[in-house]
């Protein structure tokens, strides 16, 4: 019965064999077969210490399983650790190529950066822009979209896009290097919980070098 139905074509009774699918029908087959005159099957999933030691009993505690229990207790563990301290916020932040950086009045630099973000928890949120970190010490401004604000709205369970302007006042020193690395946090006023950060480029205009700061720490081009 056991040849009949292997959908492989297989003879399970020469022993082990490759191209087994391990589906378990010839077991089945031999088991109904060999119950009809009360016999135990010849078919099953036995291991080589079994067959050659019959009656042998079963190790399920061997150097192996521990391994692989362990293993699966630290990545069960791992994934919940990580669920639990995730934000359900969706932060991006990207240079906006299309402007390049740019000096303003009073030796302030400006870039320009888009901002995606997505609210994935259906409560309303006020979130704040601010720098975390920056090696830029002078002083600092987080404008959205063309506004004196640094903060926005964002409803519950929505996308979506801003402009962000960020202005920072460079010192001499810090002209000597094109690109300084900023980390932006986006924090809820009402829950400090929530908040993310994104360190992104900060980069001063090509022709910086052609300035010089003056006394009073401003930058002048040209002079
Ligand atoms: S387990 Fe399936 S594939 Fe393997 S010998 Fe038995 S019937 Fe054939």
């Amino acid at each position: 019965m056991c040849l009949v139905v292997c959908p492989t074509g297989i003879d399970i009774r020469e022993g082990a064999n490759p191209w087994c699918i391990a589906c378990g029908k010839c077991s089945d087959a031999c088991t109904k077969q060999m119950d009809k005159e009360n016999k135990k099957t010849l078919i099953g999933y036995w291991s080589e210490n079994q067959i050659s030691q019959k009656g042998s009993p079963i190790r399920w505690i061997r150097p192996r399983t521990v391994i692989y229990a362990l293993f699966l207790t630290l990545t069960i563990s791992a994934i919940g650790i990580l669920l639990s301290s995730r934000v359900p916020l969706y932060l991006s932040v990207l240079p906006d190529r299309n402007i390049q950086p740019m000096l303003i009045q009073e030796g302030i630099v400006r870039n320009f950066y888009e901002v995606q973000m997505q609210n994935l928890t259906p409560k309303d949120r006020t979130l704040k822009f601010e720098i975390e970190t920056s090696d830029l010490q002078g002083e600092r401004k987080i404008l959205v979209g063309g506004t004196e604000e640094a903060t926005v709205q964002l409803k519950g369970n929505s996308e979506e896009r801003y402009r962000l302007f960020i202005e920072l006042k460079i010192a001499e020193q810090d002209s000597k290097k094109r690109s300084h690395d900023i980390k932006l946090k986006v924090i809820d006023i009402q829950d400090s919980e929530y908040s993310k950060s994104e360190t992104v480029p900060f980069l001063l205009p090509v022709s910086i070098s052609g300035w010089k700061i003056q006394n009073d720490e401003r930058i002048v081009h040209g002079r």
